[in-house]
């Protein structure tokens, strides 16, 4: 059936035409899409209790509208990453039920039941178990998804599977180009324009070591990337993890997210320096920020360097002094893509609630610029830092 759009009685409609709720179900279907792209529904039985959720791509960027028109073939890509996630991390995703690729959908588990990580974080809500679940997340999918583990052929196959063109142009553009010159596209505080003016866009040599990270990112296909790792992409819970949202998924740089997610931490760190909220408190989760990056970014390397000894299949990949070699250039480049990541939120299109929360905008400003700080100190400095420590020192200096 070629592409119509859905609305709540549609989608109850084919969810029924499918088969998947009961001829004997009362089905309630309520759009709660917050994301930038798509719409998104929860259908639910009301005699059951059983419900699922139903997303579907829009042909436009659902924050700009038709003005930017977006081709729904995202989905296929989100479809595409999923089944593969739900191979190799089951139990930190949604399990996906169904996937549409003429209407541009997938059906999948519901996880209403959990928070998003970024509201969560908002309320410094502390998740126990994110560290050990994202560096098994990152470490599995990063892992098996490379030369190191997969066939020369399987891999090929998969980078031919993931040509995900205009959602890789978005990030190239709106995460590595836009924010380092006066781009239309960008979103910016007006407290802030002077500062951008003055100082920020002129540092060439920031913007040419962003451009170098740019070039991986457009050229590295080490492994299939989730894409968009921040914390609005994951739900937390006390003991569930789920990543979800892979739409942007491809065959990229593997520090691309782990740089991503560590980076969306950051920024909540920054954030609390222009909220009002007792200073013991700030320290406290604070302090739980940075634990949760040590160990978030020990357990992966630790983990992925387990597979490796485990599964690497490809026979250089014994070569002594190969791995080290690697997992210091995928350190030195997650440093890197942390600083941008932190960058780009600040005045590029796209921004973080944690942030723009601040309603006094010059409150808003000085944390603005703080982030711009430290993501320059990160992408400049990123050959420098031996470990996360390191990278986690320098911050609290700063903040
Ligand atoms: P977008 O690609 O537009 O950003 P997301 O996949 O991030 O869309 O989903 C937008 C919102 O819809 C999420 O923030 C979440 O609130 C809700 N949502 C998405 N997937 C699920 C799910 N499996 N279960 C429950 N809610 C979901
Ligand atoms: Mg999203
Ligand atoms: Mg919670
Ligand atoms: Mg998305």
């Amino acid at each position: 059936m070629s592409y119509y759009q859905m609305n709540e009685n549609l989608s109850i409609d084919y969810l029924m035409k499918q088969g998947i709720f009961s001829e004997t179900s009362n089905l309630t279907s309520r759009e709660v899409g917050d994301g930038n792209l798509n719409l998104v529904f929860i259908v639910k039985d009301t005699l059951s209790g059983t419900s699922v959720v139903l997303k579907q791509a829009l042909p436009y960027v659902r924050v700009v509208g038709e003005g930017w028109p977006l081709s729904v073939e995202r989905t296929i890509f989100e479809a595409n990453a999923l089944e593969i996630h739900n191979r190799i991390v089951p139990n930190l995703v949604p399990k996906l039920l169904h996937r549409d690729d003429e209407l541009a959908l997938i059906v999948m588990e519901d996880l209403s039941h959990l928070e998003l990580m970024r509201y969560g974080m908002m309320k410094m809500e502390k998740h126990p178990k994110f560290a050990e679940h994202i560096s098994t997340f990152l470490a599995d999918t990063l892992f098996y998804t490379s030369d190191m583990h997969m066939s020369s052929e399987e891999k090929k196959r998969l980078v031919a599977k993931f040509i995900n063109v205009e959602l890789c142009k978005i990030t190239e553009d709106l995460v590595f180009t836009d924010p380092y010159y006066d781009a239309d596209r960008n979103n910016i505080n007006p407290r802030l324009k002077p500062y951008l003016e003055e100082v920020f866009w002129k540092k060439t040599e920031l913007w040419l070591e962003t451009s170098k990270l740019k070039y991986k990112f457009l050229t590295e296909a080490q492994s299939l990337i989730h894409g968009d790792l921040h914390t609005g992409s994951i739900f937390a819970g006390e003991e569930e993890t789920k990543i979800f949202d892979a739409e942007f998924a491809f065959m990229g740089p593997a520090a691309f997210d782990v740089g991503k997610i560590i980076g969306n931490i950051f920024i909540n760190y920054v954030s609390w320096s222009g909220k009002d909220e007792d200073v013991e408190k700030i320290q406290d989760y604070r302090s739980y920020l940075i634990e949760t990056v040590k160990r978030l970014h020990r357990l992966f390397e630790k983990k992925f360097i387990e597979n490796w000894k485990k599964d690497a299949q490809d026979i250089s990949a014994r070569v002594e002094g190969y791995r080290d070699q690697f997992m210091r250039n995928l350190f030195i480049d997650t440093i890197g893509y942390c600083g941008v990541v932190m960058i780009r939120r600040v005045h590029g299109l796209a921004h973080n609630i944690d942030v723009d929360g601040i309603e006094n905008l010059e409150k808003r400003r000085d944390v603005q610029v703080k982030l711009l700080e430290l993501g320059e100190i990160l992408i400049m400095n990123r050959h420098q830092f031996n470990n996360i420590e390191e990278v986690t020192d320098m911050l609290r200096e700063n903040i």
